[in-house]
């Protein structure tokens, strides 16, 4: 059975509780982070980490302790031993009464990893109409309130697509619902800046780093233009795009994508956290 860290120790997946008052499941006041494991070994866990008091900073709770968070990690992995893992801190409010404020009864730390299987290397992907909101208090940060994630995610699936972009409030390309999006023109790589209103994405600052990738600010319609596609994040690393809506990319993995794939693999086979 999965072994979860809830609050100071470990607990099997049946007897991990929290409040059913808790602030996290009530209104959605808390944030996260998904880290890749393989082999037992996190990736980019410091960058995680840092994002973690990022978002927690952004949403008013508690910096989260960092050695603790760890301590709660390396206990996890230890006890949930899987080839590719998907490792889950959340950290949310806490106890509270019925109210929308916080109450004072400390936050939670919630740790738990399950196997994920490698993802494909190329997908479909569908545009949403719904936007993000650049200007928003949420923009950037990784909190629970992922509900129109899911009905984004809920749509690309009934049209046989494994992620929806969004556009901003401005009609500009922004990112999907679990992962950024870069589009290559010309054979330059550009992916929008963190300004659009998207997240931060671990997996996108390096392929920015590792590739030269530019932040560029983007039309939505750039995607019925650009000569290949392709997604970031934490459990797809550099994945191709061969379907933006009805318009079929060119089949196979364009060149510019395959040199994103290798070179980020390489990289990040040779740094487990860099
Ligand atoms: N955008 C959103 C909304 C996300 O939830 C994620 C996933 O964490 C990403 C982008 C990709 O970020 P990362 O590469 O850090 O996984």
């Amino acid at each position: 059975m999965m072994r979860i860290w809830v609050n100071g120790g470990l607990r099997d997946a049946d007897d991990a509780r929290l409040s059913v008052l808790d602030h996290g499941l009530t209104v959605g006041d808390g944030i996260f982070e998904t880290v890749r494991t393989s082999e037992g070994r996190p990736f980019a866990l410091t960058r995680h980490l840092d994002r973690l008091t990022r978002s927690a900073r952004g949403l008013g709770l508690p910096d989260p302790d960092h050695d603790e968070v760890r301590r709660a990690v390396a206990a996890v992995i230890d006890a949930n031993p899987v080839a590719l893992g998907r490792l889950r801190i959340t950290c949310t409010g806490g106890l509270s009464p019925l109210g929308s404020d916080r109450g004072d009864h400390g936050t939670s730390l919630v740790v738990a990893l399950d196997g994920v299987s490698r993802r494909p290397d190329s997908t479909a992907v569908i545009t949403v109409p719904w936007t993000r909101n650049e200007r928003g208090a949420l923009a950037g940060l990784k909190t629970t309130s992922y509900a129109e994630n899911v009905v984004a995610l809920a749509r690309a699936r009934e049209r046989g697509a494994s992620e929806a972009l969004f556009p901003n409030t401005a009609d500009r390309l922004c990112e999907g619902t679990g992962s950024n999006v870069f589009v290559v023109l010309g054979g330059r790589v550009h992916t929008p800046p963190v300004a659009s209103g998207c997240l931060a994405g671990i997996t996108r600052a390096l392929t920015v780093e590792w590739t030269g990738a530019e932040e560029t600010d983007l039309p939505m319609d750039v995607l019925a233009e650009a000569d290949e596609v392709f997604l970031t994040s934490t459990l797809r690393d550099v994945q191709a795009v061969h379907r933006v809506d009805d318009r079929e990319l060119t089949p196979g993995i364009g060149p510019v994508t395959a040199k994103a794939m290798r070179i980020f693999a390489e990289r990040a086979g040779d740094d487990l956290d860099p």
